[in-house]
């Protein structure tokens, strides 16, 4: 089987007895491994030199799309260009060798980062003490709702609802779900924001919460964000502040200042961590002090100028997660505050809000836009013009933007847009970098209304052309097989 673009599959590359090093003979006695153990064949593995294996992996890796290689405007997932000096510093064998199960006296500077890392993400989002433990955004509010719930059983009654808008990202209902509230949904008003009066309809003394994105996944800042506060709490309720779009507001504006009493931060988006193909990330959670005694233990807490982990916290929801959290991430959070301080920080999310609005005003005469306000670190345009005139749809100017070389934005998503394209060009492209993506995506309008059929048949200069993504999430075929050997 030979691929579209000519990479072999490794598999189908050297000749037998073949080998990628040179080992000394065996100077041990061959082990006595139990007949009934052994293969009665040798495993069928590739057999080729160290370059082919080099190249092979190198080519393979050129296939791929990264930050590394080009503009990544992924909506909602902030695809920035993460300092290599935050990577070097997770690297230093002294953090990266230890062990979790090490003592607390032993690794002292490992607690100093955690302490110092909690104060600062604490400073960021204005509350009293967070969390490392929740790995990623989603568990951080799994988390963030389990605090929630102790909260109101602490008081009697756990109550039954949590309230999230229409415009929310799905973790967000799935989490309450998960936690086994009633998902209640909120309109959207006309301006992007939550619909006050319906909020105003929803609340009663079995609202345990609202959870809220802000900036909210249309990019927009909500213009009513202390009356929803303040009606939440009147109510009894509390407020989940979605932090995945931090990006937007480090610096300017805090989810305490807003009323918030619990926020997740994604380091995977804004902290320096590299978002997407699998890899750790982590989502700590803060909290007001009202909720503090519920956090999952342990905290790490100073004492004479030594830190100790503190499990004596008889309230606590319990763990969330073994250890400490993904302590790799951390200490790249850690670097990347260090290293751009507070001025740094407030100006990454200045030039985010800067780019995004630079590319909206820029693509507004090409595509609909159906929330025409200023926008924070992303916006949300509509193909709904082009869906219309010429029958080409967001997913084939998604596709088209390949053959130009940039990895295209989110695409129906929120799913209150129709043909949504949400853009987040991030705070670390040039202008240069900018314009061009504008260019191209203007040239795209212009082909949908000229050639249609040649943005349909997009993408024509990757390996792959477009895939069955139905078939390919429900019947993952991943594994290589020799052939003759069926899939089971
Ligand atoms: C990314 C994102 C999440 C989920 O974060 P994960 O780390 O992917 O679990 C939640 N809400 C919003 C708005 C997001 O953009």
């Amino acid at each position: 089987m030979l691929r579209k673009d000519g990479v072999p599959l490794i598999f189908e590359m050297g000749s037998p007895g073949r080998r990628a090093c040179s080992l000394p003979e065996a100077d041990v006695p061959p082990a006595d491994i139990p007949a009934h153990l052994r293969r009665e064949k040798p495993p069928r593995l590739p057999e080729v030199s160290e370059v082919e294996l080099v190249r092979h992996f190198t080519a393979l890796s050129n296939l791929n799309f990264g930050v590394d290689t080009g503009f990544y405007p992924l909506g909602s997932c902030t695809m920035k260009y993460n300092p290599k000096v935050d990577e070097a510093v997770a690297r230093l064998p002294g953090l990266a060798g230890i062990h979790p199960y090490l003592p607390g006296e032993a690794v002292q500077g490992a607690l100093q980062i955690i302490y110092e890392l909690e104060r600062y993400l604490a400073e960021i989002a204005g509350m009293a003490r967070v969390t490392m433990q929740p790995a990623a955004g989603a568990h951080g509010e799994l988390t963030g709702i389990f605090l929630i719930r102790a909260y109101h059983e602490k008081r009697g009654n756990p109550r039954r609802k949590i309230l999230v808008p229409d415009s929310a990202h799905g973790t967000n209902p799935a989490t309450a779900a998960m936690a086994g509230y009633e998902v209640v949904s909120l309109p959207s008003d006309r301006r992007g924001g939550i619909d006050v009066r319906a909020l105003e309809k929803a609340l009663d003394g079995d609202v345990a919460g609202l959870m809220l994105t802000n900036p909210n996944t249309l990019g927009l800042f909500d213009e009513n964000i202390h009356v929803i506060t303040e009606a939440v709490h009147r109510a009894g309720g509390l407020l989940y502040y979605d932090g995945a779009n931090a990006n937007a507001i480090m610096g300017y504006s805090r989810p305490g200042d807003m009323g918030f009493d619990v926020v997740h931060f994604n380091l995977h988006k804004t902290f320096a961590t590299p978002h997407g193909g699998g890899g750790p990330g982590a989502g700590p959670v803060g909290v007001k002090e009202d909720l503090v005694p519920f956090l999952p233990v342990p905290l790490v807490e100073r004492r004479e100028g030594r830190y100790h982990l503190d499990y004596d916290r008889p309230d606590s929801i319990g763990r969330v997660r073994s250890f400490y959290g993904n302590f790799g991430v951390l200490v790249k959070a850690y670097a990347y505050i260090r290293s751009l301080g507070a001025p740094g920080l407030k100006q990454v999310s200045g030039d985010a809000v800067l780019a995004a609005n630079y590319v909206m005003q820029h693509l507004k005469p090409y595509f609909d836009l159906p929330y025409d306000r200023p926008c924070m670190h992303e916006f949300v345009l509509s193909g709904k013009r082009q869906k219309d005139a010429f029958g080409v749809r967001t997913l084939d100017m998604a596709k088209r933007l390949l053959d130009y070389g940039f990895h295209p934005p989110t695409v129906y998503f929120p799913l209150i847009v129709e043909e949504a394209m949400m853009i987040e060009p991030t705070e670390t492209e040039s202008v240069e970098t900018l314009d061009a993506f504008i260019a191209a995506m203007a040239a795209i309008a212009r082909e949908a209304a000229e050639d249609p059929a040649k943005v349909h048949a997009a993408p024509h200069t990757t390996a792959f052309g477009r895939l069955d993504e139905t078939r390919a999430a429900r019947q993952p075929d991943l594994r290589w097989r020799p052939e003759g050997e069926q899939r089971v």
